[in-house]
């Protein structure tokens, strides 16, 4: 029998002991976002009692300063960054209060998982490491700042507020990523453009028919880590079928709904279409024979897809024709996919677009959402620029939200220089450099600290953000020799 109990320590027996002792310490502390005070208290105690320079910024950012080794003066500072807070989710029958009760971690063969909930190594990894690197009295470097940001997963507010004098290093290491092996160098950046038409609404004729059709069964998936596998995107497929069946009679649109999350590929998309009774069996066909044209373009890649039509009552009204002509024209016309490929980098999107939503909504209005990304600040824009362009030439009012930096890779930077030969010596092969296609801390910290040279690289996490998060043991090891490695290694100023 394997019983664990709150406060039971099975970690530490794990190597290396000190990341795993502070990580099972951190399991004990409820930090989820927005609610990181008891985490900033513990690390702010830690930090006092082993007699370590720390501050604090208005928005709960800490940082913690530990010295150079005596005649390591002269080495370039060096900045460890992991994020304080955590998602919480947990088996729907499991008990957990998420302010008060410890995360059970629990060993499981080569795995660490924690009993019913998140276990937190998203990103409680990254804050034991730097706790352990903190506490090493031998490791031989110049000055470290460890930096702990707040709130990362539900906004990234304490990246976002951090001042530019909040650190000093100009070298920077993020702890937060979850493959073992692969180096990470860049990240996108994202911006919404929403755009809200206005129409006209008519009273339907008599001898007319509606018909509701459906694209459902669609792959969808994230806006960015998915965009250029090519999916279908519902919103799109439901416009091509009545764009086809407008060239060859006339239809009213009552009502379109598609799409759902601005950050995930739409799947399903619904419209009401009305017509003049006696077009009712040329609609039926052009619908079908459409179907077969969708389903040979897409082939295995959206085996799921349905499309389905059926009679419904007729709506009382719809949409005027002219903004009708428009709103087609508009989403035809939006662009959605991959815009371009790094030329820097292979496989790597560099600028994406996703046409998210288009929808009814109240007052005769129409809302379309769509998301731009792009690791290069100026093609972000340019994107932006051509969905306004194309929704502002449909008459609709057009906003863009705040947005995120993106982080640009550098294939000549330093630090990826010195960790890529820290990993081929102790590990004798060549790792992965990639950049992601999505939102990280770092592309909020390239903007602000100008010229700061960055990489990110972690254990293996799988599940995160999910009951069944899990953290590779023996990748723990891995991660630590490579970043005490790369710490001894960071050159001269
Ligand atoms: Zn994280």
């Amino acid at each position: 029998m394997n019983f664990i109990l709150p406060g039971m320590t099975i970690l530490r027996s794990l190597d290396p002991e000190p990341i795993w002792k502070y990580f099972e310490e951190i399991c004990t502390i409820p930090r989820l976002s927005k609610n990181e005070g008891k985490i900033r208290n513990y690390l702010t105690k830690f930090a006092k009692k082993n007699r370590l320079e720390f501050k604090e910024d208005k928005v709960g950012n800490i940082l913690i300063i530990k010295p150079a080794f005596p005649g390591m003066e002269n080495r370039k500072t060096v900045v460890l960054q992991s994020h304080l807070d955590m998602v919480g989710e947990k088996n729907a029958d499991y008990p957990h209060n998420w302010s008060k009760d410890p995360i059970i971690p629990v060993i499981n063969d080569r795995w660490v998982n924690a009993k019913g909930t998140t276990l937190g190594a998203d990103d409680g990894i990254g804050i034991a490491a730097q706790m352990a690197i903190l506490t090493d009295k031998n490791l031989k470097a110049g000055k470290i700042e460890c930096l702990f940001t707040v709130d990362e997963e539900t906004g990234m507010t304490g990246a976002i507020n951090l001042r530019s004098d909040f650190f000093t290093g100009k070298t920077l290491l993020n702890l937060d990523s979850e493959d073992e092996g692969i180096l990470f160098i860049g990240c996108a950046g994202g911006m919404d453009t929403v755009g809200t038409m206005h129409y006209k609404a008519v009273p339907v004729k008599n001898e007319s028919c509606a018909f509701e059709i459906s694209v459902t069964g669609l792959h969808g998936g994230h806006s960015g880590d998915e965009i250029h596998r090519g999916y279908g995107n519902s919103v799109k497929i439901m416009t091509r079928i009545l764009q086809n069946i407008s060239r060859h009679t006339e239809i009213a649109i009552a009502g379109f709904d598609g799409g759902n999350l601005r950050n995930g590929i739409p799947r399903e998309a619904f419209s009401t279409i009305v017509f003049d009774q006696s077009s009712s069996q040329l609609v039926t066909e052009l619908i079908e024979e459409f179907c077969s044209v969708l389903s040979d373009e897409f082939g295995d890649l959206e085996k799921e897809m349905k499309i389905t039509f059926n009679k419904v009552n007729l709506p009382l009204i719809v949409m005027d024709k002219a903004n009708q002509l428009k709103f087609l024209n508009a989403l035809t016309c939006c662009p959605h996919g991959v815009m371009a490929w790094s030329k820097e980098m292979d496989n790597l999107v560099e600028t994406s677009i996703n046409l998210a939503s288009a929808k009814f909504s109240e007052n005769n209005t129409i809302r379309i959402i769509t998301t731009q990304r792009s690791s290069v600040e100026s093609s972000k824009y340019d994107a932006c620029a051509m969905v306004e362009s194309c929704l502002k030439l449909a008459g609709a009012d057009v906003v863009h939200s705040d947005g995120y930096p993106g982080w640009k890779p550098n294939i000549k930077s330093e630090i990826l220089k010195i960790t890529r030969n820290s990993y081929l010596k102790l590990f004798d092969k060549e790792p992965m450099v990639r950049a992601i296609h999505a939102g990280l801390e770092c592309g909020l910290i390239y903007e602000k600290f100008k010229g700061i040279d960055m990489i990110s690289f972690g254990p293996t996490i799988r599940g995160a953000h999910t009951p069944e998060e899990m953290i590779e043991i023996r990748t723990v090891q891995m991660f630590w020799d490579l970043l005490t490695d790369v710490i001894r290694n960071i050159p001269l100023k």
